[in-house]
């Protein structure tokens, strides 16, 4: 919605592939830092230590003490694409190591932990366990990368190009007073959190290029663009928004899917079956399948190039067109009908900003097989980009980068180049 009215976007190659318990979701960070369980190959080999070389193929080049996500990710893939499959999280030996050094009754206290940091967050997962007869202290889960998501927190950093706080970077090159020099210029222009559309806010899982927030983060994030809101209200009270449209025009539009159902429905006996529609969850699934298939999703171990996405940029074109004969046999196949429209144009961001960023930053949640490196000479960027609805045209471009923390400070050694 924010890229319709015109709003820059940022970084919306970017994804996050979490490593999850298979089929059911649930997450593998208190197994991995509460219980210090180890994840293995099929054939027990902790892969993290087997594949460590691999770390020194990319930034900070085996220096981090805690590799990112996406490289852990691509060192587990290794194991999966050259077949020592499945992955497992070593539940049955880290149970057994805590109860070297604890009390029976502390172990249980600890599997009760375990259930309910899934029944906390990813319900199913229990279901998964209990289905599979898996008791975890006897048998092990497996693991593996899932879907990829996008979003502007937890490690993804797609999303929209905000304003930052006002002691971030001054709005011009003089600076602000009581603002460091070395902070970046021109990243605040006055309302924190406000987009690059005037009155047009997001906070959380909208922002962009700044992944290292989650669920709490988005919280006091949103707090914080509700004062900004607030501040541009009380700061300019004759502004008054208006529609491009006409109130007509836009309940037109808004209703389409229903009136290509009512319009067609006694063509055929079978409800679902109708040459004159399609149903908003075929329609998901084709732009599942497209974006599966050729923009680097699980069916490719997340890898595409630019053939591959020249293939993907056809196939979104020609469901942009079949979109319009969505149907909407309720109100709710109506919300459905309308999550796609905003879902193909995300999709299609994202295949935009793949296709132009001519590198593969991100080795274990995407690899652009042919420009499979990290370019820090020409990529150590932000790829930003906005889309005009009138002529429905992406223009992606480069923001300079700046970093806020002096990394020669982080790392210990100088990287390789
Ligand atoms: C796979 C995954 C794993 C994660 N794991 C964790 C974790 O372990 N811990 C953690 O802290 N965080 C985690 N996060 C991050 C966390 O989920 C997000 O940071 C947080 O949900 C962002 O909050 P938000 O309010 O910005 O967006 P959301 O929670 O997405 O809220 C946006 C809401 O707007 C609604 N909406 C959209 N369009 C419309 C419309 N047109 N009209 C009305 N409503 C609309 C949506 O339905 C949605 O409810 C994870 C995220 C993902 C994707």
């Amino acid at each position: 919605m924010a890229a319709e009215a015109g709003a820059e976007l940022t970084m919306m190659e970017n994804r996050f592939v979490p490593a999850r318990f298979k089929d059911g979701y649930g997450p593998v960070g208190a197994w991995f830092l509460l219980f210090k369980a180890k994840a293995a190959n099929a054939y027990g080999e902790d892969y993290m230590a087997k594949n460590k070389d691999m770390l020194n193929d990319y930034p900070p080049y085996g220096q981090a003490a805690v590799p990112a996500s996406c490289l852990r990710n691509h060192l587990m893939l290794k194991e999966m694409k050259e077949g020592r499959g499945p992955i497992y999280m070593d539940t049955v030996t880290a149970l057994a190591k805590l109860a070297e050094t604890l009390s029976p009754k502390e172990v249980k206290h600890l599997e009760a932990e375990a259930w309910e940091d899934f029944l906390d967050m990813c319900i199913g997962q229990c279901g998964i366990w209990v289905g599979e007869n898996i008791e975890p202290e006897k048998k092990m889960s497996e693991l593996m990368p899932t879907e990829p998501y996008l979003l502007g927190s937890h490690s993804g950093c797609c999303g929209i190009w905000v304003s930052g706080p006002t002691d971030l970077g001054a709005p011009t090159d003089e600076g602000l007073p009581g603002v460091p020099d070395h902070l970046p210029k021109g990243w605040s222009w006055g309302y924190r959190s406000m987009t690059t559309v005037k009155g047009l806010f997001t906070a959380g899982d909208g922002v962009g290029a700044s992944g290292h927030k989650f669920s709490s983060g988005s919280h006091a994030e949103g707090r914080m663009a509700a004062k900004g809101m607030v501040k541009y209200v009380l700061d300019n009270p004759d502004v008054k928004p208006e529609f491009d449209e006409t109130p007509e025009e836009i309940a037109a539009a808004i209703w389409k899917p229903a009136k290509n159902f009512l319009e067609f429905k006694d063509y055929t006996t079978a409800i679902d079956v109708n040459p004159n529609y399609i149903t908003p969850k075929m329609l998901q699934f084709r732009l599942q399948k497209i974006m599966d298939e050729y923009v680097a999703g699980c069916a490719t171990y997340y890898n595409t190039n630019d053939k591959m996405l020249g293939v993907a940029e056809e196939k979104l074109e020609m469901l942009k067109e079949d979109a319009q004969k969505m149907r909407a046999k309720d109100l709710h196949e109506l919300l459905r009908a309308w999550e796609n429209y905003h879902r193909i144009l995300t999709a299609e961001a994202h295949m935009k900003h793949i296709q132009f960023r001519e590198e593969s930053r991100y080795p274990g949640f995407y690899y652009r097989t042919d420009k499979n490196f990290v370019d820090e000479e020409n990529w150590h960027v932000f790829v930003n980009s906005i889309y005009d609805k009138k002529s429905k045209k992406w223009t992606c471009f480069k923001r300079k980068h700046v970093d806020l923390v002096d990394k020669s400070k982080l790392f210990k050694a100088a990287a390789p180049h």
